[in-house]
């Protein structure tokens, strides 16, 4: 297979600097990739994580999602306008309860989430269909299958994404366009720790005392707890990512968790709705003590089976 320009967008830490490191190390050396970010004041750690590839198979560049210019002068840049597959991975969170969270708040997560999705998607998607050719790989999540307590916006962000790209997939197909959703439980990086921080210093005074008590006595333990059970790396995610982009026949939707399987699986079982929203209610407001022994036994059967990272071999 010819090296293919891989552009991911998001870089700067977490998920996005893994996966542009995953591939520039590619020991095949199938890929070149346009890492990007949007403050390049942020490039040390995936300077540092790139070692060898960096200037070789790994080029950092500018690319802010929330604007067209600065997307377009960044596939502008690259040699003609060549983008083989884009990792569309930037993305912010939010959690609480809706009423403290201000509308202008909401709206800049969806032009983060959404419109940095469709303005990246529209940039690059017309060369591909003029070449008949590309991959298009989207970070989503399993909040985009499954909503979640406190997770409104976030998930409402997803679910856009999920519609936006299982619309436009059919598109794709006619001319030889792939597009893949790669949908993550859990993941403990910066995304995490931002969203604790800022649920800890959040103002909860426009709320009523009962979902103020909900979400720091109930939601917050929970959610920390499921974090620590079930997160995965952002170098697992950056396998699943590999295999997604070198499959012959790439899935349209992959899950990288297991775990989490079941609990999407409710959704499809039962079109009316009621079986996820009394599941997550039991499991939320009514079995809390089989919540924790489960996740307990998950922590242990986890941290078994977690292997050592393999030593990353130089580019
Ligand atoms: P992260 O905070 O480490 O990374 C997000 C990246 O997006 C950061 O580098 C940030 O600078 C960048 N970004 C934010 N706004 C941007 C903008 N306007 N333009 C360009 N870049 C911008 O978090 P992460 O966990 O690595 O998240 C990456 C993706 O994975 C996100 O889309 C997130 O929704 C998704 N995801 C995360 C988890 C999780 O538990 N961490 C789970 C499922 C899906």
């Amino acid at each position: 297979m010819a090296c293919r320009n891989v552009l991911v967008t998001g870089c700067s830490s977490g998920i996005g600097l893994a996966v542009a490191v995953r591939l520039a190390k590619d020991e095949l050396k199938r890929f070149r990739v346009v890492a990007t970010m949007r403050d390049l004041d942020r490039r040390g750690s995936l300077e540092q994580a790139a070692g060898n590839a960096l200037n070789n198979t790994l080029e950092i560049k500018e690319l802010d999602v929330r604007s067209e210019e600065s997307i377009r002068e960044c596939v502008n840049s690259i040699p003609q306008r060549q983008v083989d597959v884009l990792v569309n991975n930037a993305g912010v969170g939010m959690i609480g309860p809706l009423e403290c969270q201000s509308i202008g708040s909401m709206q800049s997560l969806f032009d983060t989430n959404f419109f940095g999705l469709a303005r990246v998607v529209k940039e690059v998607l017309p060369d591909m269909k003029r070449r008949q050719s590309g991959h298009i790989v989207v970070m989503s999540s399993v909040m985009g299958i499954q909503g979640l307590l406190f997770n409104d916006v976030y998930s409402a962000s997803k679910f856009a994404v999920e519609g936006f790209c299982e619309s436009l997939a059919v598109q794709a197909m006619k001319f030889n366009v792939k597009m893949s959703l790669i949908e993550p439980g859990p993941v403990i990086t910066e995304f995490e720790n931002k969203i604790y921080e800022d649920a800890a210093n959040m103002d909860l005074s426009d709320t009523d005392e009962e979902t103020a008590k909900i979400f720091k006595q109930i939601y917050l333990p929970y959610s920390k707890a499921i974090f620590t059970s079930l997160g995965q790396t952002p170098q697992d995610i950056a396998e699943h990512t590999l295999k997604v982009i070198t499959s012959d026949s790439p899935p349209f939707r992959h899950q990288t968790n297991k775990l989490y399987t079941p609990l999407t699986a409710l959704k499809q079982a039962d079109p009316s709705g009621r079986l996820p929203l009394d599941a997550f209610y039991k499991i939320t407001f009514q079995h809390n003590r089989v919540l924790n022994a489960s996740l307990a036994l998950l922590r242990l059967l986890h941290r078994g089976s977690r292997k050592e990272p393999k030593p990353e071999k130089p580019a």
